[in-house]
């Protein structure tokens, strides 16, 4: 059977509405006048390309061929794509075409909804109130909150059939809160009320919180649970393995120690071990932070920024180290065998060679293979959630008047991969919406939204990180 190209394939959508219009006045519209009769013949008739064109010239969803022009867009940024359809055989009747496109795009609408729905960094609440993640009562109607990590929404809550239990509109899977809803943390997640432990699969990943006699440290832990929170959503929908090394993975888990330097003692150091991440809980500390930020003469310096860094090396022990992925890092990276702490003396002794710029995404990622994996992973996390809330919120860059050369395919790991596409529009769309951000940032006279600059060799890495993701997901469509 012909295989047929995007592109015609996107003309037969274009066509196909109006074709399915024009079925539907057919089926329904009998006995009316305002279609040419002739044109009723056509149901009947063998398959015919020609034919099928003259019947695109009644189309009349015009508003819905718009919205799917929109979609193939350069700057869409989850573009429709359709790869190839299978052409009907020439047996086939014009009925038949017409209802088998429609199928065709039915299922195309419907994953880019569902893709749509999982990215999505905005929530409605069934009041139609704009509810946000960190949200755990609607203002409007004052229903309960709660967010269901495993489908990324944050939704309405009813009392569940047992006390303390709830449950949400058209489901009666009773949930509990997480046990930090009373915390400080102010954890908004929910887990089945049937759940052994008391905490959402976010609350569980912690080892040690920070002593929540001292008021500063429960503001502190407020700020970094939320970003966890983020974090590990973000994972969840990646469909990355999140299992608490605390007690239920201790093998290949994931836990978290906030931990607070004491006077007298040595700095509490941020960083990833085994599958241990500590961090520093003065850097929830703003005035803290941008001290070293400054020192460092960092352009970014966020809580979620480190938590993004430091579960990128631990993914890598995951998903690179002994797996068929390893050499081909090594080929991108470099080799990550060359010894950690010469390479940190090199770093902090002589600073970032003068053009890092040109092959990595910050001057930290020179350091050694394994910070550059940590630091560009990073950097794909925070550009798919970042634009998963502009396009919850109906923003791309299909309007924006900014040209910029687009990266192509020859920028890429492997241009061969069938997400390349996708990829590209992501990281097209994503330069396009930045170069704006940081327009409005100075305009406000506040620092860059994105301080950073892509170039080619970055893009390649991101590239490969998307295919490892990919790779590793379980249940995800990207
Ligand atoms: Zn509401
Ligand atoms: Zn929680
Ligand atoms: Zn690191």
């Amino acid at each position: 059977m012909p295989r047929r190209s995007k592109h015609e394939f996107f003309d037969l959508i274009e066509m196909k509405l109006g074709a399915k219009e024009y079925t539907r006045r057919l089926n329904y519209g009998r006995g009316h006048h305002q279609f040419n009769p002739a044109l009723k013949s056509l149901r009947s008739e063998p398959f015919d390309w020609q034919n099928l064109a003259g019947v695109a010239i009644i189309r009349a969803s015009l508003e819905n061929v718009a919205k799917l022009r929109q979609l193939l867009t350069p700057g869409a940024i989850f573009p429709i794509t359709g790869g190839e359809i299978e052409a009907p055989s020439w047996e086939t009747t014009m009925q038949g075409v017409l209802e088998s496109l429609n199928k065709g795009l039915d299922a195309q609408l419907k994953q880019l909804d569902e893709r749509v729905a999982r990215h999505a960094r905005s929530y409605q609440c069934r009041c139609a109130n704009r509810i946000f993640f960190r949200n755990t009562l609607c203002l409007a109607c004052k229903s309960p909150l709660g967010y269901l990590p495993d489908e990324g929404r944050l939704v309405a809550l009813d009392a569940g059939p047992t006390p303390g239990t709830w449950r949400t509109d058209g489901s009666d899977h009773a949930l509990k809160f997480c046990a930090n809803r009373d915390s400080p943390a102010i954890c908004n997640w929910m887990t089945g009320a049937d759940d052994s432990s008391e905490y959402c699969i976010a609350c569980r990943l912690n080892r040690t919180i920070p002593n929540l006699n001292d008021a500063d440290n429960a503001r502190y832990w407020a700020k970094l649970e939320i970003a966890k929170r983020r974090l590990v959503s973000e994972l969840v929908k990646f469909g990355l393995p999140v299992k608490s090394k605390v007690d239920e993975d201790p093998e290949r888990g994931l836990m978290f120690d906030f931990l607070r330097s004491l006077p007298g003692e040595p700095r509490v150091m941020t960083g990833h071990s085994s599958g241990l991440i500590t961090i520093n809980v003065e850097e929830a500390d703003d005035a803290k932070r941008e001290q070293v930020k400054y020192e460092m003469r960092e352009p970014y310096r966020a809580l979620i920024g480190h938590f993004r860094h430091e579960v990128g090396h631990y993914y890598w022990d995951r998903l690179v180290w002994n797996t068929r992925w390893l050499e081909p890092f090594r080929q991108l990276f470099g080799d990550e065998r060359a010894s950690y702490s010469d390479a940190c003396q090199r770093h902090y002794k002589q600073g970032a060679p003068a053009d890092w710029a040109n092959s990595y995404v910050s001057s930290y990622a020179t350091m050694h293979p394994w910070e550059d994996w940590a630091e560009t992973w990073a950097h794909y996390l925070h550009v798919v959630d970042s634009l998963g809330t502009a396009m919850g919120f109906g923003i791309d860059a299909v309007n924006l008047q900014c040209d910029i050369e687009p990266f192509s395919r020859d920028a890429l790991y492997d241009p061969d991969d069938p997400q390349a596409d996708r990829l590209l529009s992501l990281l097209n769309a994503w330069i396009e919406i930045v170069m704006v951000l940081n327009e409005m940032a100075r305009s406000m006279g506040q620092p860059d939204f994105y301080p950073f600059v892509m170039c080619k060799p970055v893009v390649k890495k991101l590239h490969f990180i998307h295919m490892i993701v990919a790779d590793a997901r379980t249940k995800l469509d990207l």
